[in-house]
């Protein structure tokens, strides 16, 4: 079985201690990392805050040039990418409407060239005979990267890059579950980047709160769930690092009375079912109209019958397996409460037996707010559909959560859509869409979906912090 690095200081570390990673499809270990130590931690740190006066001093043109290279680094070596992440998350390499493996290595590299290019100029806000004032932004220093298991190697990309592009240095702690891939990037990356300026540190939880506490972190940038990203907060405000947090979601889709029933039933069983729920945007919960409820639910259970279920190696597998046993048994304690209170399931409803973590895909009718399916983030392949009788009160029960990451609204009336979507209450609304990110576009969550946000421009001044100058003319 191959080891895979860890890298601090643009050297491979011996810790002494492995992990053995496991393949979800199968259950079984395919390949190991080294685990850290907590002076590993120190290590990291302290060569990512040595690196940070030169990278700070290199010139815009210099770090995008760099991670241009980066980009194409991840593209010479796509197919061994894919590979890994298909054989450590279990999604497939292509999947239910292409989004797999090949989409995370397409967006990985898409990021990656957009937000090299994204300017970070000096703003004037007066020049006149009194005075000038620019607001510059200055990179904050360290900044630490905790990345969940579910989109290991693209959350890495949409952390780091922005990260050094505004001139900071980068300690990154990927997922014990799904750490080979980023660190085999990391080990790629040491050819383009200068010693220190991108480390990666494995271990488990007791990591992540490590580099949260760690005096000489100043920010975290930290995908994952909302109960981690407390703790992280708690642990940063010793220091007040400087925080952006993507925590958990349970978006909500509306369907808005008259849609195309046969029209959208595929695109809304692709939007909750690409990588087996597993995405932080993906829908999960569904509103939809008395008249139309019965034809949405027998649509979408016909389409959970007929997605291939499979290992993710196989070219025809639409849906890989959970990424990780624990997640697995959240999916079927759900599923067995949906089932045991009221809840109609149309498809699926179970594990399936033999190997590997798979869950077949599940359609729940008859349940709303209030049961734990509809009130609890899923993340995984198993969807209520909720039946509404008028669109204030679907309105009013996709309102009725503590997240507010995304939400979509269905419907052949634009205009009334874009009205009911802004009063969702999520960081992005989507129209006949839920969950497609860009990288020009600012994502990011409201309530207790998160702090902050990712992408373009917006994204890119959260790893900067503001310093204005004001020269006096006379
Ligand atoms: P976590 O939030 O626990 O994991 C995310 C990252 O945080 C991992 O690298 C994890 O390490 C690390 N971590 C764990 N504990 C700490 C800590 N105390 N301080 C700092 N870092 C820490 O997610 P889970 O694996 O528990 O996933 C559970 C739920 O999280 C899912 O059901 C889903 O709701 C949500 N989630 C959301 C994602 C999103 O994209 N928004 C992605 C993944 C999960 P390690 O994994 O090594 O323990």
């Amino acid at each position: 079985m191959k080891t895979y690095p860890m890298t601090i200081d643009g050297k491979s570390v011996d810790t002494g201690r492995t992990l053995e990673i496991i393949n979800p499809a199968l259950g079984q270990p395919f390949a190991a990392v080294p685990v850290a130590r907590p002076q590993d931690v120190d290590a990291a740190v302290a060569a990512a805050r040595k690196a940070f006066p030169a990278w700070r001093a290199t010139s815009a043109a210099e770090r995008q040039a760099m991670l241009h290279a980066l980009g194409a680094a991840l593209e010479a070596n796509m197919p061994e990418l894919m590979d890994l992440i298909t054989r450590e998350t279990g999604k497939p390499l292509q999947g239910l409407n292409n989004v797999g493996a090949g989409m995370e290595l397409g967006g990985s590299i898409a990021w990656t060239h957009v937000t090299a290019d994204l300017p970070l100029e000096p703003e004037v806000i007066q020049d006149n005979e009194q005075a000038r004032v620019e607001v510059h932004r200055k990179p904050l220093g360290v900044v630490a990267s905790i990345t969940p298991w579910n989109w290991p190697l693209m959350i890495a990309i949409w952390h780091i890059i922005p990260a050094l592009r505004a001139g900071n240095t980068v300690v990154l702690k990927p997922s014990e579950y799904t750490p080979v891939a980023t660190a085999r990037f990391v080990e790629l990356a040491q050819a383009v980047l200068p010693p220190g300026v991108l480390n990666v540190v494995i271990g488990g939880g007791d990591i992540g709160a490590a580099l949260s506490q760690h005096p000489d972190i100043n920010k975290i940038v930290f995908t994952g769930s909302t109960r981690t990203g407390k703790r992280i907060m708690e642990n940063a405000a010793a220091s007040l690092k400087r925080l952006t947090l993507e925590l958990g979601g349970n978006d909500a889709g509306i369907v808005l009375p008259g849609a195309d029933v046969q029209a959208i039933a595929p695109k809304l069983f692709g939007v909750a079912f690409h990588n087996n729920g597993q995405t932080c945007a993906c829908l999960k919960r569904l509103y939809v109209h008395d008249s139309q409820y019965d034809a949405v639910c027998t649509e979408l259970a016909r389409l959970a019958k007929e997605v291939r279920v499979g290992d993710g190696l196989d070219p025809a597998t639409e849906l890989g397996p959970l990424q990780n046993r624990a997640q697995l048994d959240v999916v079927s304690t759900l599923a067995a409460d949906a089932a045991a209170n009221g809840g109609t399931i149309l498809s699926g409803g179970k594990a399936r037996a033999g190997q590997g973590y798979f869950f077949e895909p599940t359609i729940v009718a008859g349940l709303s707010n209030g049961a734990r399916l509809v009130d609890e983030e899923q993340f995984g392949p198993i969807l209520p559909v909720i039946r509404y009788s008028d669109v204030e009160q679907a309105i009013a029960l996709a309102n009725d959560n503590p997240n507010g990451l995304g939400g979509s609204v269905w419907s052949s009336d634009l205009a009334l859509a874009a009205e009911v979507g802004k009063r969702l209450e999520c960081g992005t609304v989507w129209i006949n869409e839920h969950g497609a990110v860009q990288p020009d576009a600012p994502f990011g969550g409201v309530k207790q979906s998160g702090i902050g946000v990712e992408f373009g421009h917006h994204g890119l001044a959260e790893f900067t912090s503001i310093q204005t100058v004001k020269i006096m003319k006379n």
